[in-house]
């Protein structure tokens, strides 16, 4: 590896914060770009102010950055076109295209014989009413694009739901999925390296409330693990993927049914800086970088829990045994990410009282 390289990233967030983190001791650099004036990743490098698609600073990027990644999905796909043109560009421009249309992305699943729930894509109000009776309810009407922390989506319960839901869409491209009874959300995160060389981390089980992740605590051993491995290889063999990937699962007795993939470093595997011997953020670095992948085993027991809209009592995270603790240094605001604790402990049952003290202080903040 030279001295000094140079990674880009498009977006300047936690996530973008954390890989940049994870990257000083490799001895890299980084370059961001974003809209945001104050996005919360500035300071750990330079930063291109504006627009995702200003040509200039795409530009720029290019050319200042050996290579470019991206911390979340919704940049336009054809600017990592644009870029990939100049730069290497990991994960591939076809795999931001896929991951931002739930469509094309439930499609891509079929392709490649993973389950997802049953599903239509649709164009009007009354292609949602034809095509309910074969999905049943309840079931969920989401944007086919822009939608995360379950933004853009509606339970529907009876066709006495149907025309509210599908007005708060104001005409944007929708899916209407099969409501999925699952015994738990897990996710696995994963991943490979230019060389291809393959890891994956223990399996995340999740809840989320609110469409929002709240705690995410790491499974060593689980009996779904294989399961999930061998859904992820064959997302990122089909991809050609490089670096890491996260593919969201939910868990009906047995059966792994695929939600989403996110072509980036997840929520889901925060827990890995403390409670893995490598974290995903350093694994995403080496990834693109062709450097070798790091051991994903866990250190002991961990879960990580979000403080959303708000920061708790910092002092009394601290107290917690085994907390440690992650700032995003961003303004308070509803429904906004802004630091996670994880927690890492010996035992299950250690593992669970603290996390419950925890998820105690995240609930007098969290706003939604
Ligand atoms: P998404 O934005 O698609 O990841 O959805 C956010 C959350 O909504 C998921 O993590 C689930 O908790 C829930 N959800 C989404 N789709 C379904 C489904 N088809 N069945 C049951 N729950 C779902």
């Amino acid at each position: 590896m030279k001295p000094g390289m140079r990674v880009g990233i498009l977006g300047a967030g936690q996530l973008a914060r954390m890989i940049a983190l994870a990257g000083y001791p490799l001895g890299l650099e980084f370059i961001f770009l974003d809209p945001s004036a104050d996005a919360c990743a500035n300071k750990l490098g330079e930063h291109l102010h504006g627009d995702y698609s200003d040509p200039g600073l795409l530009a720029q990027l290019a050319e200042r950055a050996d290579v470019v990644t991206y911390e979340f999905e919704n940049v336009p796909a054809d600017v990592a076109g644009f870029l990939s043109a100049h730069t290497q560009v990991y994960p591939s421009p076809k795999a931001l295209a896929i991951a931002q249309d739930r469509l094309i992305e439930k499609k891509f699943f079929h392709d490649i014989d993973i389950p997802t729930p049953a599903y239509a894509a649709l164009d009007s109000l009354e292609h949602l009413e034809l095509v309910m009776p074969a999905i049943g309810y309840p079931a969920i009407l989401k944007s086919r694009t822009q939608g995360y922390d379950g933004k853009g989506q509606s339970v529907l319960k009876s066709a006495d739901d149907l025309s509210a839901a599908w007005n708060i869409l104001e005409g944007a491209p929708a899916i209407v999925e099969a409501f999925v009874p699952f015994k738990r959300e897990v996710s696995i995160i994963a991943a490979r390296s230019v060389s291809g060389a393959v890891v994956f981390y223990p399996l995340s089980e999740n809840c989320h409330r609110g469409g929002i992740l709240r705690v995410s605590e790491s499974k060593e051993q689980d009996p779904m693990q294989q399961q999930a491995e061998t859904y992820a290889s064959r997302l990122m063999a089909a991809l050609d993927y490089v670096g890491v990937l996260a593919l969201e699962l939910f868990d009906v007795d047995g059966q792994l049914i695929a939600n989403e993939f996110a072509p980036r470093v997840h929520n889901s595997g925060h827990w890995t800086i403390e409670g893995a011997e490598t974290s995903q953020f350093e694994n995403h670095l080496r990834a693109i970088l062709d450097l070798p992948l790091g051991s994903t085993a866990a250190i002991g027991k961990a879960a990580m829990v979000n403080f959303i809209g708000g920061l708790p009592d910092t002092k009394q995270v601290l107290t917690i045994p085994g907390a440690h603790l992650h700032l995003y240094d961003k303004a308070p605001r509803k429904g906004r990410k802004v630091a996670h604790a994880t927690i890492r402990a010996e035992t299950a049952t250690q593992l669970s009282t603290q996390v419950e003290k925890l998820a105690a202080l995240a609930s007098q903040v969290n706003d939604s």
